[in-house]
């Protein structure tokens, strides 16, 4: 790691991205706690305006760029929740975005990017090309790069959930989300492990797909096979020159789960059917966790609700076999 990142650093992500994303409701959840017995709230990030979180840290990133950054714009090559963030983001700031994407990325995704606000470069056949192109036009086109989590201003602006939800229940004991490139689990992990060690957090993992977990166990990033899943938004490597997040995920990350694609669906599924909300397999990993007994809190516990990024047809496939018709 270049430097070490300090709670200081998520304080003052809080301060520049504070006036443009407001907190997130945190909602207690009955049938949740009935089931845990302990306090279980959802922090409701699917509610941020690009649909999740990781509006957080690109909106911290390219607020934090100088003025003439800002005014050649900037680049990325993911076409997930990231890249809608990065489009959003700088679209508020009036400055030029551009998404690097494979010409293997399906017609509807490419439409909803352009939709956006984002100017696209459809180039390449995978998206490790696309990814050569965006170091490409970040060289040529003097664009700054904003990668999707091992960055510090990433993964601090992420760490703002995590102040959001020590303000709102200062007694939170346990803390449950997705692990996929850690950006998220190293930004609320710092900040709430350096205000109260003792809290303890789970990074829920796909078993198609696990990298972070592989690395961690590895002492060093590796690459694993994948395959689909309902969590697609947890596929992806963490990148074989890791600079951050696996040094700080295996530092405040005290549990890792992977879980099978019928746990994540049946999160799906109890999410929809007890709080009428539809969110991606990704976001409803925690829920999978609870409701299958693979943790066992001991205190109030908050389940990260990270994204909606799913087709309806998707959703409704996924949970179709563990909901009941009343018709
Ligand atoms: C990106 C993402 C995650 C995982 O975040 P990482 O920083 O990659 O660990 C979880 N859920 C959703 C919906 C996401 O978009």
């Amino acid at each position: 790691m270049k430097a070490p990142m300090t709670l200081k650093d998520v304080w003052k992500a809080k301060k520049r991205v504070q006036a443009f994303l407001p907190p997130t409701p945190l909602l207690y959840s009955a049938p949740l706690t009935d089931l845990a017995g302990v306090p279980v709230y959802l922090k409701l990030e699917q509610l941020q305006a690009t649909g999740s979180f990781k509006l957080r840290g690109a909106t911290n990133m390219i607020h934090s760029l100088s003025n003439e950054e800002q005014d050649r714009g900037v680049v990325t090559f993911s076409t997930g929740n990231h890249g809608f963030a990065v489009a959003y983001a700088a679209a508020n700031l009036g400055i030029r975005a551009v998404i690097c994407v494979s010409e293997r990325v399906p017609a509807a995704k490419i439409q909803a990017l352009k939709e956006s606000g984002a100017e696209l470069h459809i180039e390449g056949n995978s998206q490790d090309e696309a990814a050569e192109i965006c170091a490409r036009l970040q060289r040529e086109e003097g664009l700054t790069l904003i990668p999707p989590f091992d960055h510090p201003l990433i993964i601090a602006g992420q760490g703002t959930m995590g102040l959001e939800i020590v303000e709102e229940l200062p007694d939170v004991e346990y803390v449950l989300g997705g692990l996929s490139g850690g950006g998220l689990l190293s930004g609320v992990g710092l900040s709430l492990k350096e205000t109260d060690p003792s809290i303890h957090i789970t990074g829920l993992c796909v078993e198609k797909g696990a990298a972070m977990d592989e690395s961690i166990l590895a002492g060093k990033p590796v690459h694993v096979p994948e395959h689909p899943t309902y969590a697609d938004s947890l596929l992806g490597g963490i990148g074989l020159d890791n600079q951050y997040t696996l040094t700080l995920s295996t530092r405040y990350v005290d549990e890792r789960i992977r879980l099978s694609e019928e746990s994540i669906a049946r999160g799906m599924a109890f999410l929809y059917e007890r709080h009428r909300l539809i969110v991606e397999g990704a976001a409803a990993v925690g829920v999978s966790a609870l409701i299958d007994r693979l943790v066992k809190p001991r205190g109030p516990a908050v389940v990260l609700i990270t994204g909606n990024s799913i087709d309806p047809h998707d959703h409704f496939q996924a949970i179709k076999p563990f909901v009941e018709s009343r018709k």
